[in-house]
């Protein structure tokens, strides 16, 4: 797809207005082609989503939602098919699908735009490099996010322990103990739990306002 970047292939959406009003064809089957399948209804004139395989590895709710826009004829989804080819007159015109389990099945489509999301590669890069316990390709940390160093810690996506779920709100929490412990570690007169940012009177005046009349 290289020779057609900037000329109607893209990895990523900047602006949604880039594609208004015109036919895209989204390439994936994983959370971020089905976001944006949905993200785009309303902006592109027609989506059409293609994945190599029938199923999909995106939020239950997400993929229900595509399908239901599906149904309703707002996205064509074609699985499971890949791409061919893509051609054009300087910019892309056409792209030609195969089916994966036929590849005599093969489908044209016209189109103005085709949006490739097909997955983020997470590597660890210069950490690779340090002395850090590692584990399928994550840091391994334990319950207070203390990575195999000392005074390292860790919190996010790039984590793993027993349980650990890539959430926003999971990651957020582990940052919040990695920063603890940290300044803790920094300065061990300071307790843990840090002080709440919620000013104490205000607290106490929404108390008073919920306490029922005597
Ligand atoms: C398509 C998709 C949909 C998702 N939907 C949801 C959802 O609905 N709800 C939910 O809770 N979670 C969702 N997630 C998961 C959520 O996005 C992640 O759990 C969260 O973003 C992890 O945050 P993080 O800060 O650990 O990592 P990231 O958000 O990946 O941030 C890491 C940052 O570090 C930068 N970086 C990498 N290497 C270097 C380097 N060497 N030097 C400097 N910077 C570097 C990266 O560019 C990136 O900006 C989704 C994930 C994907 C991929």
């Amino acid at each position: 797809m290289t020779p057609w970047e900037g000329k109607g292939a893209h990895y990523l959406v900047g602006e949604k207005a880039e594609f208004a009003g015109k036919r895209v064809v989204i390439i994936g089957g994983g959370d971020s082609a089905c976001d944006w399948v949905l993200n785009l209804l309303g902006t592109a004139s027609e989506i059409t989503l293609v994945h190599r395989r029938a199923a999909f590895r995106a939020h239950e709710v997400t993929v229900n939602n595509v399908m239901q826009a599906a149904s309703d004829g707002r996205v064509d989804v074609r699985v499971p098919y890949q791409i061919r080819e893509v051609s054009g007159n300087g910019r892309i015109e056409r792209i030609t699908l195969f089916h994966s389990e036929d590849d005599s099945d093969v489908v044209e489509l016209d189109c103005d735009a085709v949006l490739l999301q097909l997955g983020f590669k997470t590597a660890l890069g210069p950490l690779k490099d340090w002395p850090l316990e590692v584990e399928k390709g994550s840091i391994k940390v334990d319950q207070v996010m203390k990575t195999s160093m000392e005074a390292v810690w860790a919190a996010g996506d790039i984590t793993i322990f027993d349980g650990k779920l890539k959430l926003i709100a999971t990651g957020f929490a582990e940052a919040a103990i990695a920063v603890a412990q940290a300044v803790h570690h920094i300065r061990p007169e300071t307790k843990i739990q840090p002080k709440y940012s919620t000013p104490a009177g205000r607290a106490a005046a929404t108390r008073s306002r919920t306490r029922p009349p005597a």
